[in-house]
Formats: C-alpha cells, sequence, structure tokens
C-alpha cells in the first residue's frame, strides 16, 4: 500500500519543474544589488582591518575564512572571494540575508567592538553568491563518477539539503523525502519573502534536482511511507525534520476564532507569494488586511509575524512580550526594523486571557522582572491590579516550537529521544542510537538557526559518506 502511494509522490515530483521559478535573471540582481553593491561591497569589505584575532569567523558557526575572502573582495578578486566563501557554507546567498550577524560574525568584529560599526560580513557574502550565480561561476553538481550506495534524506529544509548537496558531489544517490509540496523547509514557508526571496531558495534547489538529488515531495513519512521502509531502502538515512509543535497557551478564550497560530499564519502569506490560493487566506482567517494585530512572543517568529502583517495591510500591529527589550530572544535588529514600520512593542506584558467568542481582545497583565531563576534570566513577575485590554482583531501566537514526537508518530524503538524530545545524536558525527541512521538541525538542536542546521547537515553527510564507504568495502571483501 504505502508503496503504491510512493509511487504516486514520484509522478508528482516529476511534474515538479512547472513549479520552478524561472532562474534568476541578471536583471533581478542588477535591480538589487546593481554596480553600486561591487562598490560599496570593495568599500566594505576594505574596512576590514585584517585584525589577526578573526572573532568574526570564530563566532561564524561554520567558521567561515571571513578575513581572507573580505580581503579578496576588496581587491576586486571577487571569483576567488566567491570561492573560498562557499568552500565552508552550502548556501552563502542564504545565510547572508538571515542569519542574525548581530549575534555572529558581525556582532564580534573588532571594528564593531571599538565602536564604529561594524564591517557588513552578511551583505557582501550575499552579493558575492548573487554576482557569482550571474556570472556563472556556481558549479553544477557533477560527481566525478556515480556510486551505488544510497542515502535517504527525511527533511527538505537546510540542515537536509545541505547534506544532500554534499553526498550529491561524491557520487551518492541521495533522495530527499518531504511532506511540503516544495522543498526548502522554513526557507520556503517559514521565513517571509521580504526577508529571504524565494527565487533565491528555489534556484538552490533546482540546482541540487539539476545535480541529480531525487526529490519525493508530498511524502509525510509516518504516514505515506513507514520509517522502516525508508530504511529499508537505503544503506543510511538522515533525520532532518525540524521542529513544528506551536507551543501553545493555557489561558480563558484561546480558542476563539481569530487566533492563530505563527506557523499557519506565515505559511499562508509565503503560499500566497508563489501564487497559491489559499482558503483561510481568502476567508480572512489568515488575512492581517484591515485588522488591528496583536503577536504574541518575542522571538524571530514573532518579529517575521508583526512585519508580515504591517505588510498585509493591518490598521495596527503590536507585540506583546512578557520580559523587556533587553531580555528578549529575538534580534535587536529586527526590532528596530519592525519598529522603523510601525510595529508597536509592549514590553512586560503577558496575555491573561483573550475576549470574545471571534476575538476582540487580549486581556493583558503588565509585568516587571523579578529576581533571576535557575538559568540567571530575571524571570517576569505579574504586577497585580494594573490588568488592561488590548483591542484586536486577530492575535497570532509566536510562543515558539517543540519538536513531534518521532519515535511515536513513526512508530520505531530504539530511536532515543532527549528529554525535551529532540533526537539524541552524537554532536560530531550525528549518529543516533539506530544503525546508519544520522539526525542534524532543528530536531536535534530544538529551534534554532538556519546556519546550524546547514553545519549540521555537512557534518552528518560526511559521517554518512564515511559509513556508507565503509559498508561498500565490507561487501567487497
Ligand atoms: C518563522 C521563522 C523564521 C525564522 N527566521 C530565521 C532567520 O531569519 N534566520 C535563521 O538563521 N533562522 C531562522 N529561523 C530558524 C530556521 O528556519 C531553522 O532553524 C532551520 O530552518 C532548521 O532547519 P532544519 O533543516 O533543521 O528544519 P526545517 O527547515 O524545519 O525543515 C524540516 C523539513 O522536514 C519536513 N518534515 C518534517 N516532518 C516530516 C515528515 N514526517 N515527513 C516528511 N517530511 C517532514 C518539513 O516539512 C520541513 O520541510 C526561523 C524559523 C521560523 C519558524
Ligand atoms: S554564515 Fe552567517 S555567521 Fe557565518 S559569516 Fe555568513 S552571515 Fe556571518
Amino acid at each position: 500500500m504505502a508503496k503504491q502511494r510512493m509511487l504516486k509522490f514520484v509522478t508528482v515530483e516529476r511534474d515538479m519543474p512547472e513549479k520552478r521559478p524561472p532562474s534568476l535573471r541578471k536583471a533581478d540582481f542588477g535591480e538589487i544589488y546593481g554596480e553600486y553593491a561591487r562598490e560599496k561591497a570593495a568599500e566594505q569589505a576594505g574596512r576590514c582591518s585584517q585584525c589577526g584575532v578573526p572573532y568574526c569567523q570564530s563566532h561564524c558557526p561554520l567558521h567561515n575564512n571571513i578575513p581572507d575572502w573580505l580581503k579578496l573582495t576588496a581587491e576586486g578578486r571577487l571569483r576567488e572571494a566567491y570561492e573560498l566563501s562557499q568552500a565552508t557554507n552550502t548556501f552563502p546567498e542564504i545565510c547572508g540575508r538571515i542569519c542574525p550577524q548581530d549575534r555572529l560574525c558581525e556582532g564580534n568584529c573588532v571594528i564593531e567592538q571599538s565602536g564604529h560599526g561594524t564591517v557588513t560580513i552578511g551583505s557582501i557574502e550575499k552579493y558575492l553568491t548573487d554576482m557569482s550565480f550571474e556570472e556563472g561561476w556556481v558549479a553544477p553538481i557533477r560527481p566525478a563518477a556515480e556510486r551505488t550506495e544510497s542515502v535517504g534524506i527525511i527533511g527538505a529544509g537546510p540542515g537536509g539539503l545541505a547534506a544532500a548537496d554534499m553526498l550529491r558531489r561524491q557520487g551518492i544517490q541521495v533522495t530527499v523525502y518531504d511532506r511540503y509540496d516544495r522543498a526548502g523547509g522554513l526557507l520556503t514557508y517559514g521565513i517571509p519573502g521580504f526577508k529571504l526571496e524565494k527565487d533565491v531558495v528555489m534556484l538552490r534547489i533546482a540546482q541540487l534536482r539539476d545535480g541529480g538529488v531525487n526529490f519525493v515531495l508530498g511524502c509525510d513519512v509516518g504516514v505515506d511511507i513507514t520509517f522502516d521502509e525508508i530504511r529499508a531502502k537505503h544503506d543510511a538515512v538522515l533525520i532532518a525534520t525540524g521542529v513544528y509543535k506551536s507551543r501553545d497557551l493555557q489561558a480563558p478564550g484561546v480558542g476563539a476564532k481569530g487566533i492563530v497560530r505563527a506557523i499557519d499564519y506565515l505559511t499562508a502569506s509565503n503560499r500566497v507569494g508563489f501564487g497559491d490560493t489559499v482558503a483561510e487566506f481568502e476567508s480572512g482567517e489568515l488575512n492581517a488586511s484591515g485588522k488591528r494585530v496583536v503577536v504574541i512572543g518575542g522571538g524571530d517568529t514573532a518579529m517575521d509575524c508583526v512585519r508580515t502583517a504591517v505588510r498585509q495591510g493591518a490598521t495596527s500591529v503590536k507585540c506583546l512580550y512578557r520580559r523587556d527589550r533587553a531580555n528578549m530572544p529575538g534580534s535587536q535588529r529586527e526590532v528596530a526594523n519592525a519598529e522603523e514600520e510601525g510595529v508597536e512593542f509592549v514590553w512586560l506584558s503577558a496575555p491573561r486571557g483573550f475576549a470574545g467568542e471571534t476575538v476582540e481582545g487580549v486581556m493583558v497583565q503588565r509585568m516587571r522582572l523579578g529576581a533571576p531563576d535557575a538559568t540567571g534570566r530575571q524571570a517576569p513577575e505579574i504586577i497585580e491590579g494594573a490588568d488592561y485590554v488590548e483591542d484586536a482583531d486577530l492575535v497570532v501566537m509566536a510562543l515558539g516550537f517543540e519538536p513531534e514526537d518521532l519515535p511515536k508518530l513513526w512508530g520505531v524503538e530504539g530511536l532515543e529521544v532527549t528529554r525535551w524530545g529532540t533526537i539524541k545524536a552524537d554532536f560530531r558525527s550525528h549518529a543516533t542510537s539506530l544503525e546508519g541512521v544520522y539526525a542534524a538541525g532543528d530536531i536535534v538542536r530544538g529551534a534554532s538557526l538556519v546556519v546550524w542546521a546547514i553545519r549540521d547537515g555537512r557534518e552528518a553527510a560526511e559521517s554518512i559518506l564515511a559509513y556508507v564507504s565503509q559498508g561498500a568495502r565490507v561487501a567487497a571483501e
């Protein structure tokens, strides 16, 4: 039965080209970056002092050789700069756009530390790769020789795709399974298009497909095919399924119409951006147009929701967070962007409940920061008698994500998980408790960053390559 369904999905995958976007044309890059960027990139790269203590590099999860590719950029040796930057990063154009650089490379630039403003490392990385696509310098995936070993990857997000890229370049037969109809994971359906243009993501997916990676889309592992079937089909398996269970809030009125989950809201918005018809968007359920929107949460997902609501034409957008600005988990740069766009942040505020059968308002309780908790963070405390109602027609809950219970969902005994439900995997080899099964990205780390998923995927691919090569040697002996 599962086999028949699989055939259907393979057919869907073959039909995929009609969903492929037109490749980015020269004019597109020209419009976005143009000659100005070439000069700007060189000027910015020239600001790097070559300090000799590259904290930028050590704070980049991929340990990109930033000082050297900045030097090459400043000297106008752009192709060499690109080659160096892509040597350690599978998707530099994506990281350049959406890494929280203020917490990673740029935040640790010594020029930033000395108060003179960081070298804009992310923008230069983005520019170099976009320009390299334009110039035809991005090498297609052409393995020197085909190999017989096959690897199944569950999850087409950045973790799975980074591994697919590395393995395919070595000639391994790679099949990527994903329950969505498009590959990319949160790059495609989570992160909004104004932060990460979808053509940029689709271009990479087209490159992987053209390089021989087989995508089986619309295939929910555990429903359309079992995990054991995937294991039986391949010599090794990588689990890169991310974390998708939204954290809920227990509060009176939480089930009211008009209270929605961030992932549903952002997915609908991204689908509309692709030109899909989304019933819940058409009906207004997942559309902020003309509404007073309140987003609850202080992470990057909340920032994406408020900025999406602004673009959809909300009449007002407020963000409630129970701690203050200095203690929020989201990027300060994103808060500044949102404020510039007219979003109002209501710090030290938490929802106590919701008014209306169709939501009319959020009952807000004011908070103050009390004594530090076990982690050293100041715990928010309620200020009694300071409650008020924040009017709202649409409330978006952005309280974070947790892993799904994969061993139960997939009926897999022996797949060990942590007490948080993430998969237990060796932090270096990414091997799980099951022979030949590896795991990478958010499903191991919990909700994290694209750049960490890429690093995990690349490292897991190395271990998988060693594992399947060992198997091939044993078979030959
Ligand atoms: C709204 C939002 C905004 C974000 N913004 C940023 C940002 O600006 N910068 C940044 O660095 N990070 C950001 N992140 C975090 C980042 O997107 C993730 O850390 C990263 O995508 C994790 O990659 P992954 O490959 O582990 O998982 P994912 O990208 O989640 O991909 C997992 C894939 O597995 C598939 N899958 C799951 N279960 C199954 C199954 N049973 N069968 C088949 N397929 C399955 C899913 O459909 C999905 O395609 C954001 C996250 C969110 C939610
Ligand atoms: S991958 Fe991210 S952290 Fe590393 S250099 Fe690029 S933008 Fe900075």
